[in-house]
């Protein structure tokens, strides 16, 4: 198959060719890629800045990934050869306390795919069946895979928020790129009260400018508004 190692820092990645890996543990899955996601990350590793985070060349990048099920181990109950699945990028045992504690980031056994062990920028990527969420049908894995991690990142960070945002507050998102307009569209979502999008101009407006406008309503509660052209202000609401 063919991959993009991270074989020396401070070059650009090789593509290589390398075998197909195959489950080995009982509960390995391996998934054909269909999107991985290029993380700041991912240049940071380029640069040897993740060194403290467990990374070692060689090794094959790509933590932001989906794709669908090839093949599975044979303790493997909850996917099979077909499914879209996105994958979590951390690896965790789910047996030791802090993975008890759903603190997997945390995990004793801790792994990150595309950082410690191989990722996704390549055709087949092996994984834990611990790390697959199900894609609902009908989702493409290449438009979702960004949110294995971009997506995550934000939703912690929503998720922490969400009993402030009470209707007739208002938040704001400062820095709109590829986890803020996550954080945006999230806040819109599960937040009661309005959101400034404040910051620099210069995300790709065909991204946001949809449905990023948001105008508090009579009871305070969000409420959205297309735009019909690009704001000029880089404030989205007030
Ligand atoms: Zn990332
Ligand atoms: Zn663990």
């Amino acid at each position: 198959m063919r991959a993009a190692l991270l074989n020396e820092y401070h070059r650009p990645l090789e593509l290589i060719e390398k075998p197909e890996p195959e489950p080995v543990a009982p509960r390995d899955v391996v998934v054909k890629v269909g999107g991985a996601g290029v993380c700041a990350t991912d240049l940071h590793a380029q640069e040897g800045l993740m060194e403290p985070a467990g990374l070692k060349p060689p090794v094959v990048l790509g933590h932001e990934n989906a794709g669908w099920v090839h093949a599975i181990g044979s303790d493997v109950t909850t996917a099979k050869p077909g499914d879209a699945v996105l994958i979590y990028p951390a690896y965790s045992c789910g047996l030791c306390v802090n993975c008890r504690r759903a603190l997997d980031m945390h995990c004793e056994r801790h792994q990150f795919f595309g950082l410690t062990r191989d990722g996704g920028f390549a055709d087949y990527v092996l994984v834990d069946e611990r790390s697959l969420i199900p894609l609902p049908d009908g989702v493409e894995p290449a438009a979702v895979a960004p949110h294995s991690d971009a997506g995550i990142t934000a939703y912690h960070a929503v998720k922490r928020l969400l009993p402030r945002l009470s209707p007739g507050t208002t938040s704001a998102v400062i820095g709109v790129g590829g986890v803020g307009h996550i954080a945006l569209q999230l806040l819109k979502v599960l937040g009661g009260g309005s959101v400034l999008r404040p910051g620099v101009y210069w995300f790709p407006f065909s991204l946001t400018s949809t449905w990023s406008m948001d105008r508090p309503g009579r009871n305070g509660m969000s409420r959205y508004a297309p735009l019909k052209e690009p704001l000029k202000s880089n404030v989205i609401d007030s």
